[in-house]
């Protein structure tokens, strides 16, 4: 069983699953990234390194676990989860963290426009799809409607967070 954690950077992705109480080997697939050097150099206006998508899908394989990352969606899965999160609240979460004032209106820009639920929802059809709302809720709520998911406690969900009146 593999269960892929996205969402748009700042939605709290990594704190939640670090929460989650789970038999699944757990993956942060930014950490893969650096440890395995699978990156093709960085992004010229930006900066950030660019994920070897190819290298990455060969390293995880068929592997069961849990795994984290903005990109989990672009990989085969049996459940994906979409974490979401209010884009006022996402734009203050990144700026807390020390992003750039344009990195975190450009990802509160996406959220809003449901980028990665609408990826998720291409890739994996909407029978696969849980949406989660973190807005309001801490990351240890969050990381119980994580391990719902994976228990299959929990109907898909998708199209139910609706953030498209921020714009
Ligand atoms: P991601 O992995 O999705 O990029 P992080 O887990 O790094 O997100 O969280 C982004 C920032 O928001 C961090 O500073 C974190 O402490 C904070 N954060 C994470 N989850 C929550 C939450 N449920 N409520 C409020 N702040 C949160």
């Amino acid at each position: 069983m593999r269960v892929a954690v996205t969402g748009t950077p700042g939605t709290g992705k990594t704190t939640a699953v670090d929460a989650v109480e789970t038999a699944l080997d757990v993956v942060h697939l930014n950490e893969v990234i650096k440890s395995e050097g699978f990156d093709t150099g960085r992004d010229g206006q930006r900066g950030s390194l660019v994920a070897d998508m190819d290298a990455l899908g060969e390293w995880l394989g068929d592997r069961d676990c849990l795994v984290e990352s903005h990109l989990a969606h672009h990989f085969p899965a049996d459940r994906v989860v979409v974490l979401r999160c209010h884009p006022d609240d996402l734009e203050a979460r990144l700026t807390e963290r020390g992003e750039s004032a344009e990195k975190a209106s450009e990802n509160a820009e996406a959220e809003a426009l449901d980028v990665v639920l609408s990826e998720a929802v291409a890739n994996h059809g909407q029978d696969s799809v849980y949406e989660i709302d973190t807005t309001d809720r801490t990351p240890e709520e969050v990381a119980r409607e994580i391990e719902a998911v994976v228990a299959g406690e929990r109907e898909p969900s998708a199209g139910t967070v609706d953030f498209i009146g921020w714009l």
